[in-house]
């Protein structure tokens, strides 16, 4: 089995529902992602999948939804203020957790095709959460 990491960076805003320490505020991450891709074997180039290539379709997609936007639980009251401000946000099913989010991005590298295996999101430099089915 061979794995490839790839890491992407971006910055977004969350705060957390039903939470009582500090994140129930507004605030902000820079935050490392790692997608992890394996494959049993290598293409032709010896590789499991062009890294150039997992930029392309993940990064490019982290960087027009994720990046400098507020990441809220659909149930926030804050979503119709800032949409009439028009601000920029993205709306989750759940709390916008570094685990909900590790998932989310899962989800997405594997829509677009992917051989995604985990996903690792960094809230900070000493605190990660990993999502692998
Ligand atoms: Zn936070």
């Amino acid at each position: 089995m061979y794995i490839v990491t790839k890491h992407i960076d971006f910055c977004y805003g969350h705060r957390l529902l039903n939470y009582q320490g500090k994140c129930r505020y507004l605030h902000g991450h820079n935050a490392r992602v790692e997608v992890d891709l394996a494959a049993e074997r290598l293409d032709a180039r010896g590789m499991v999948q062009d890294f150039t290539d997992i930029k392309q379709v993940i990064k490019t997609w982290i960087d027009d939804t994720l990046d400098h936007t507020m990441l809220l639980n659909r149930a926030d009251p804050l979503v119709p203020v800032l949409q009439r401000q028009g601000e920029r946000f993205y709306l989750m099913d759940d709390n916008p957790t570094a685990e909900n989010i590790a998932k989310l991005i899962y989800s997405e590298a594997h829509a677009r095709g992917l051989p995604v295996v985990a996903v690792r999101l960094w809230e900070t430099p000493t605190s990660c959460a990993t999502y692998h089915p």
